[in-house]
């Protein structure tokens, strides 16, 4: 019986979404026993993504959640001191512990930003993880691969220029949680929104897990399976376009 992979992914309404989302579909869709819990930051649910996830042939659900005012970037303020994503992963957490019974369910939690590059080969190894299992991720920390240093199945130290102070300096892309951590065993820990860049991934992990407890996968953190990609935004020329996207066009 192949447990489940459930993959969280926040997602909010710009130019490039249907891109993204295009890119994340192409590495989900040859996975097997895979779920894909897609939450956008939105009042409500738009159309574009629930078509495309009805015509994706995936085994999905569509949630949706706005960002509160306190959570979103005001115009004057840094990018980084505003943690992106929070309350939709939290609400993909929520959804699974309202309707997946861990006791008859087997799998792991995965939480896939829109943006991020994934080989498909990554859910096949995080599916067997039992507890907290982790992997480098390429481009982020400041260095080439950032991530978990890994000897004989164990976490030894971990390779980061930027964000060594984090208690698990890891980005959001590099690990993986078993369904029954976050359903039986720790059933109120969530993310939550710190000022402090590069806390959310620890914010969840202190609560849940040791640096001595996680599992090294890919196998032994050897492999980069997953790029920390970031879209550029189109140029300004055609920002200027969206009455033309009428009924009829391309869309
Ligand atoms: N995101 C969101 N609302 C926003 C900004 C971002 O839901 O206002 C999502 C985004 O689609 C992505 C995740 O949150 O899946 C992380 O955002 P981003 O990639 O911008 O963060 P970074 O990689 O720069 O930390
Ligand atoms: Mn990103």
């Amino acid at each position: 019986n192949l447990p489940t992979v459930f993959v969280i992914t926040p997602t909010f309404k710009r130019f490039v979404q249907k891109a993204e989302l295009t890119r994340v579909y192409q590495a989900l869709k040859p996975v097997k026993n895979l779920h894909w819990i897609v939450v956008e930051d939105a009042v409500n649910k738009t159309d574009l993504v629930a078509n495309f996830l009805k015509t994706s042939g995936l085994k999905y659900t569509h949630l949706n959640v706005r960002t509160p005012d306190i959570l979103r970037r005001h115009r004057n303020e840094l990018r980084r001191m505003k943690p992106r994503g929070v309350v939709q992963r939290n609400l993909g957490i929520q959804w699974l512990r309202e309707n997946i019974n861990p006791h008859k369910v087997s799998g792991v939690i995965y939480f896939a930003d829109d943006d991020n590059t994934y080989d498909s080969k990554i859910f096949d190894e995080m599916r067997w993880i039992q507890r907290v299992g982790v992997w480098p991720v390429a481009f982020t920390g400041a260095v080439r691969w950032a991530g978990p240093l890994c000897k004989n199945g164990k976490v030894v130290g971990f390779h980061a220029k930027w964000g060594r102070f984090r208690p698990f300096p890891i980005d959001m892309a590099a690990f993986a949680v078993n369904l029954k951590k976050l359903l039986i065993d720790f059933p109120n820990a969530t993310f939550v929104a710190v000022e402090q860049p590069g806390m959310l991934e620890s914010s969840l992990l202190s609560q849940i897990t040791k640096v001595e407890e996680l599992e090294p996968v890919t196998p032994n953190c050897s492999k980069v399976y997953v790029w920390h990609t970031r879209t550029e935004t189109p140029k300004d020329s055609i920002l200027g376009e969206r009455q033309l996207i009428k009924k009829g066009m391309p869309s």
